[in-house]
Order: structure tokens, then sequence, then C-alpha cells
């Protein structure tokens, strides 16, 4: 089984973007407005239609992650500063998400 790629090092790029480094040396970057929109917990998304229950002009423009913790070995736990707090990001929905040049150019 392959080792699982797993985040090394969390920085505040920017006030409104983060950064990922991971461990095969991959450097994400995302807009976070953009990770709180792609909340994939049962409050943002439906869990049976799939659809996406948060509207973007319901999401602060200035919304911050206020803590980011590590949740076993394959996920992020987010508190946001819109009070929303039950949002878990897989690493594999991290990669997904990711913003960095070599990615959007996919
Ligand atoms: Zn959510
Ligand atoms: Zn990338």
């Amino acid at each position: 089984m392959a080792e699982s790629i797993i985040p090394i090092e969390l920085k505040q790029l920017a006030n409104d973007q983060l950064g990922i480094v991971w461990s095969d040396g991959h450097r994400s970057t995302y807009l976070v407005r953009s990770l709180r929109l792609n909340c994939r917990c049962a409050n943002c998304v439906d869990e049976w239609t799939k659809e996406k229950r948060i509207r973007e002009s319901e999401i602060p423009l200035d919304v911050r992650p206020k803590s980011i913790e590590s949740v076993g070995r394959y996920a992020l736990h987010f508190e946001w500063t819109d009070g929303h707090g039950t949002g878990y990001y897989t690493y594999d929905l991290l990669r997904q998400l990711c913003e960095c040049e070599q990615c959007r150019s996919r």
C-alpha cells in the first residue's frame, strides 16, 4: 500500500490565502473562502442528493479559519469565523481543491 500523503506544513500566505505543504513535496494554495464554500459537511451539502445547501452569497467575503486541526491521519477540521465548525476536509478533498498554478492548469 502506498504511504498516504499528508500535510506537513500549514501556512497563512496572505490574509485570504492558505498554503499547505504536502509530504510528497506538493505546495497547495487555497483562497480560504473557496475552502469554506467547498465544505462537504451535512449542513453544507445534502447527504443524499449531494446538492449544495449553502449559497455563495451567504458566506461572508472575509470569512477566515479560526482554527485548523488535524483529525486522525486523513482530514483537517476547520473552525470558521462565520460560526461554522462541522466541516472536515479529507486530504483527498484538499488535493482536489488545490488552486496552485500546476493544478489549475490541468
Ligand atoms: Zn459545512
Ligand atoms: Zn496543486
